[in-house]
């Protein structure tokens, strides 16, 4: 009797454990485009364009290495439309007596699988998702008893699981982190190469005008579109950021600079969410860099902790803490995520550049995400859910398990600082050392109040006032109300003032 294997828009590996399950003999891959995935969130044009054109790819290999394969598109007329409705199609017309499923990354997505079962009435078999380097499991018994977590601990045991930068049980250098060499600012004329690019082939081709017809509510620009979509063509990105642009990683790992969306960092999130490339291969391709004397080890342990560290890390809190993590509040924050998310709209210059290259590349580097985009979501006290749907809908490589514990627990402590120990909160002072947003920017960053006063100066010392009672307890922040106790009254009302001027500005659609 034959049995169903599953293949999801983000398991495009042919190591994936449920095809380990393969029987050439009797069984059937399905993989399909269902609107319920496509528009649960609006995603971004080129996110759904990437996804597309990599299945479709990733479907071809497979039937050329001789599969059998059912690929159901967007746009066939018998099309359900959903995951669920797609599966029962094939169970009932191929008599299936066994469906076989790699962990998906979504917790909804989980869910609705385990009622597979007693709707059609067979075994449904949920391998574990071996691609990721910590199991579930394993990272719930490391969690176990922890009141915080703290990735660094977490990264250095998987240093040592993994003999990753290693020597005997020492880590090479004599420090687990230099992460303080990694800040330097963008010095002016920063020679940075350009990105990698691929041709657009027949396949991308066809997707490219399904999305234009179907989606065209929805935010973003499809073109230019330059992703790679095949395995071949994902390992040649991680192979030109290797030689490229990893021995600069490090030091400018912080930096931004306006008109240059890529700067040094590796963009192949894309290509590890979706299963076009594995992180042990991206991690030990850093390594023999670092071996061969082709990238410095601050660059190298950086960029191998982001995989190894941050990326492990936030997928186990995500499936430690779901579902109650998606509703946590820390702060009450209720505000609307403001027009200018999706308009740039607005005479922040660093929020408005951050924003025209998100919409223009489904794609914005993490210190664009932590300190510009997100620092603002926190100052303004945004509602967690309103922002998590944007970075949900808005990034090529934005998936639940990675972009909520990265909002929620990253740039909004809205976990009260389960997985980060302080809010990434700060003034325009840091926005200025590490880009050159400030130079064009119709604000001025040296002002501290005023209607022409860089308006992250004013909301951050308003976020740490009105959040009194929840963070001054926090040893790490407690020097920066000793701080603002030591200024005059005068000048704490004027940062009230600010604020409140401001946020009615932003009520009332005014661009700030
Ligand atoms: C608010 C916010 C939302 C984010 N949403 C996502 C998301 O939806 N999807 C996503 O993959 N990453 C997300 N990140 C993490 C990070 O910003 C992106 O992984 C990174 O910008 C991708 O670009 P890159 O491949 O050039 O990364 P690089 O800077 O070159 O880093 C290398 C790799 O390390 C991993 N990595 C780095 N930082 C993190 C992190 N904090 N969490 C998990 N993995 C990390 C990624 O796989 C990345 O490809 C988010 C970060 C923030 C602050
Ligand atoms: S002055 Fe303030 S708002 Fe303007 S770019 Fe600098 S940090 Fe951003």
């Amino acid at each position: 009797m034959p049995k169903l294997i599953l293949i999801l828009g983000d398991q495009l590996s042919e190591s994936i454990s449920s095809l380990q399950q393969y029987n050439p003999k009797t069984d059937i891959i399905l993989m399909c485009e269902v609107w319920t995935e496509a528009t649960y969130v609006k995603h971004h044009k080129k996110k759904i364009a990437f996804l597309f054109s990599a299945m479709r790819h990733f479907a071809e290999n497979l039937k050329q290495n001789g599969y059998t394969l059912i690929y159901i598109k967007l746009d066939d007329p018998n099309n359900t439309g959903s995951f669920k409705s797609e599966v029962g199609r094939v169970v009932k017309k191929h008599a299936i007596d066994h469906i076989v499923v790699t962990h998906p990354g979504e917790f909804r997505v989980l869910k609705d699988m385990q009622t597979w079962e007693s709707t059609f009435n067979i075994p449904v078999d949920i391998k574990p998702d071996d691609r990721f380097l910590c199991s579930k499991e394993n990272f719930s018994t490391w969690a176990s008893g922890r009141k915080q977590m703290r990735m660094e601990y977490f990264y250095r045991e998987m240093r040592k699981q993994y003999s990753i930068l290693m020597l005997d049980d020492q880590p090479i250098g004599g420090q687990w982190n230099y992460d303080s060499e990694n800040r330097k600012p963008p010095k002016e004329g920063l020679k940075i190469e350009a990105t990698y690019k691929t041709d657009i082939d027949q396949i991308t081709q066809e997707v490219l005008a399904l999305v234009e017809r179907q989606f065209t509510d929805h935010f973003g620009e499809l073109e230019p579109f330059h992703y790679a979509v095949t395995r071949e063509q994902a390992l040649q990105a991680l192979e030109v950021f290797i030689t490229q642009r990893l021995p600069y990683f490090g030091d400018y790992q912080d930096a931004m600079v306006q008109g240059e969306p890529w700067m040094h960092h590796s963009q192949i999130s894309f290509y590890l969410n979706c299963g076009l490339l594995l992180p042990l291969e991206c991690i030990s391709a850093a390594e023999i860099a670092y071996q061969h004397e082709l990238a410095p080890l601050n660059a190298v342990e950086g960029f191998i902790r982001q995989i190894l560290g941050w990326r492990e890390y936030v997928r186990g809190i995500y499936w430690l803490k779901m579902p109650e993590y998606a509703s946590a509040n820390f702060f009450n924050a209720s505000r609307n995520l403001p027009d200018f998310y999706w308009t740039a709209n607005t005479k922040m210059n660093c929020l408005r550049q951050c924003v025209l290259e998100t919409k223009q590349n489904a794609y914005a580097h993490h210190i664009q995400r932590l300190m510009v985009l997100g620092n603002f979501a926190l100052l303004a006290g945004i509602d967690p859910a309103k922002v998590n749907e944007w970075f949900l809908i808005v990034y090529a490589d934005a998936y639940e398990w990675v972009e909520l514990p990265n909002v929620t627990g990253m740039i909004l402590f809205a976990d009260g600082g389960y997985l980060a120990s302080k809010p990434y909160a700060a003034g325009g002072a840091y926005i200025n050392k590490m880009s050159n947003y400030c130079k064009n920017c119709s604000y001025a960053v040296a002002k501290k109040s005023g209607p022409d006063a860089c308006p992250f100066n004013y909301l951050y010392w308003n976020f740490l006032k009105t959040n009194r009672k929840q963070l001054a307890s926090n040893q790490r922040i407690g020097m920066m109300y000793r701080i603002f106790d030591k200024m005059t009254k005068d000048q704490q009302k004027q940062i009230e003032t600010d604020s409140a001027h401001f946020f009615k500005s932003l009520e009332k659609a005014t661009s700030v």
